[in-house]
C-alpha cells in the first residue's frame, strides 16, 4: 500500500522546512526535479542585482571595491559556503569554476608531494573531471602526472606508493550513490596519499563535514544545490594544515600577497586567498551571496532527513504505479548511501523525459538511459513527489512518450 496524495499533503503540513518553497520563484503547476543541474531563482536574488548594477556599478563604479566590498567578496561568500559543509574558517573560497578549481587543486596536490606522481580516480566520475586530469596530465608529461581509474568499489585497492591524490566526487551524478567520505578518507590517509573531494552534488544537499573528515581539498559547485544562478562561481576549500606548502599554477594577481603592489614577481598570498586567480563575475558573486543568506537558517540535520524520505517516497511510488514497465532503479536502494536523487533507468529514457518535461515535470537524461530526478528539500514538496508520479504512470500507462518529436535529440538533455 503506498500513500494517497491527502496522506503526502499531510506530510508537507508538519514538514518543518515548508517554509522555504515561499523563498523561490516557481510556477505554479510546475514541478522542478532539477535543482541538482540547476537551482531556481531565490525571490530576493532579482532586487538584489538590481541595486547591485544601478547604485555599485551605476554610481559607486571602481569605488565598489571597496565601498561596496567586491574584493573581498570571494572570501566572504566562501566563508558561507564553508558553514554549510563543515569547514572552519579561512579555507574556503568561492571563485571561478568547479573544473577551473580542480585544476588548480590537482596541480596543487602533486607539488606537495613530488615523489609520487599519480592522481586516482573513478571511472564513473564526473567527465569534466577526468578531463582536467587528463590535461595536466598532457601538459606536464606522464612522468609527472599519470591519471588512473578504477571502478566505483576499486577506488582504494588502485591507490599505491606513487599515488599523490585521490580525486573523488563524493555523490555519483549518475547514480546518486555516496562514498563515505570520513572511511574513505581516513584509507586514503593511511596509504600516504591526499584526497580532494568534489561536492558538486553534496553541498547544499546534505550536511558534509570536512574538517571532521580531516579531508585535505574539496571543490563544488555553486549553481546546483546552493541556488547561485547559472554559471555561479564555484568554491574549493584547502585544509588550513596544508596551506602553506599547496601553490597552485593559475598565478593570477587575486592570488598575490599584494595585489596592488603590481610587483613584477608573484609571491602566493597567505592563507586561502592563495587559491585565487582573477577578478570575479561580481554580479554572478552578488547573486550567489544572495542566495546563500537563507543557509543560515537551515537546519542541514532536518534537510537530510526531508531529503531521504522524499527519495524514498519517489521510490516507492515509481516501483508501485509504474510496475512492470521497463523501470530499473539506478540509485542504491538505502537512502544512507543515497544523495538527494533518484535515477530510473528505462531503454526509452530519452523520449520518456521529454513526455514528462511537456508535462510540466523537469527532470533530466543522462546518457546511455538514465532517467535522472533531484529532490532539493528547500522547496520539493511530498505533494510534488505523488503528482510527479501521478504524471509519470499516465504517460508511461497510455504511452504517451512514443512520438517522434519526443525522441528528438537536443544539445542539451
Ligand atoms: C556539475 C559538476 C561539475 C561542473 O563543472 P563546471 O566547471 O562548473 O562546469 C563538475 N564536477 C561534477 C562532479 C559535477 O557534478
Amino acid at each position: 500500500m503506498t500513500i494517497t496524495r491527502q496522506d503526502a499533503a499531510a506530510l508537507d503540513r508538519a514538514d518543518p522546512l515548508a517554509g522555504f518553497r515561499d523563498e523561490f520563484e516557481l510556477e505554479e503547476g510546475l514541478i522542478y526535479l532539477d535543482g541538482n543541474s540547476l537551482g531556481p531563482l531565490p525571490k530576493s536574488v532579482p532586487e538584489r542585482l538590481q541595486s547591485a548594477i544601478r547604485d555599485e556599478w551605476g554610481r559607486d563604479l571602481i569605488t565598489s571595491w571597496n565601498k561596496n566590498s567586491w574584493f573581498d567578496m570571494p572570501k566572504r561568500v566562501g566563508e558561507m559556503i564553508a558553514a554549510i559543509i563543515g569547514a572552519g574558517e579561512g579555507q574556503v573560497v568561492a571563485a571561478d569554476g568547479t573544473s577551473i578549481n580542480l585544476f588548480k587543486i590537482l596541480a596543487a596536490a602533486l607539488k606537495m608531494n613530488p615523489a609520487r606522481h599519480r592522481i586516482v580516480s573513478e571511472t564513473g566520475n564526473f567527465p569534466t573531471d577526468l578531463y582536467i586530469a587528463q590535461g595536466l596530465q598532457d601538459l606536464v608529461g606522464n612522468s609527472a602526472c599519470e591519471l588512473v581509474l578504477a571502478g566505483e568499489e576499486d577506488i582504494l585497492s588502485a591507490v599505491d606508493d606513487q599515488t599523490a591524490l585521490v580525486m573523488i566526487t563524493q555523490t555519483n551524478f549518475r547514480s546518486g550513490r555516496m562514498h563515505d567520505m570520513k572511511a574513505m578518507t581516513r584509507a586514503i590517509h593511511d596509504k600516504g596519499a591526499l584526497v580532494c573531494w568534489d561536492l558538486c552534488h553534496s553541498a547544499g544537499a546534505f550536511p558534509v563535514d570536512l574538517d571532521g573528515c580531516n579531508a585535505d581539498f574539496a571543490v563544488g559547485c555553486g549553481y546546483k544545490y546552493l541556488n547561485g544562478g547559472p554559471g555561479a562561481p564555484a568554491f574549493l576549500y584547502v585544509a588550513k594544515r596544508h596551506q602553506e606548502k599547496a601553490v597552485q599554477p593559475l598565478s593570477g594577481w587575486h592570488g598575490h600577497s599584494a595585489p596592488f603592489a603590481f610587483e613584477t614577481g608573484y609571491k602566493p598570498a597567505v592563507g586561502i586567498e592563495r587559491f585565487l586567480c582573477g577578478t570575479q563575475p561580481v554580479l554572478s558573486m552578488i547573486a550567489l551571496h544572495e542566495a546563500m543568506k537563507m543557509w543560515s537558517r537551515v537546519d542541514m540535520n532536518q534537510l537530510r532527513k526531508k531529503s531521504m524520505a522524499l527519495t524514498d517516497l519517489f521510490i516507492d511510488l515509481v516501483e508501485n504505479r509504474c510496475a512492470d514497465i521497463g523501470f530499473e532503479l539506478a540509485s542504491p536502494r538505502d537512502a544512507n548511501t543515497r544523495g538527494s536523487q533518484v535515477s530510473f533507468s528505462h531503454e526509452d529514457g530519452y523520449p520518456i523525459m521529454q513526455a514528462l518535461i511537456a508535462a510540466n515535470v523537469i527532470g533530466d537524461f543522462r546518457a546511455p538511459d538514465i532517467l535522472r530526478f533531484g529532490f532539493t528539500p528547500l522547496y520539493t514538496r511530498y505533494v510534488d513527489v505523488w503528482d510527479a508520479v501521478d504524471r509519470l504512470s499516465d504517460i508511461m500507462l497510455n504511452k504517451k512518450y512514443d512520438t517522434p518529436e519526443f525522441r528528438q535529440k537536443s544539445a542539451v538533455t
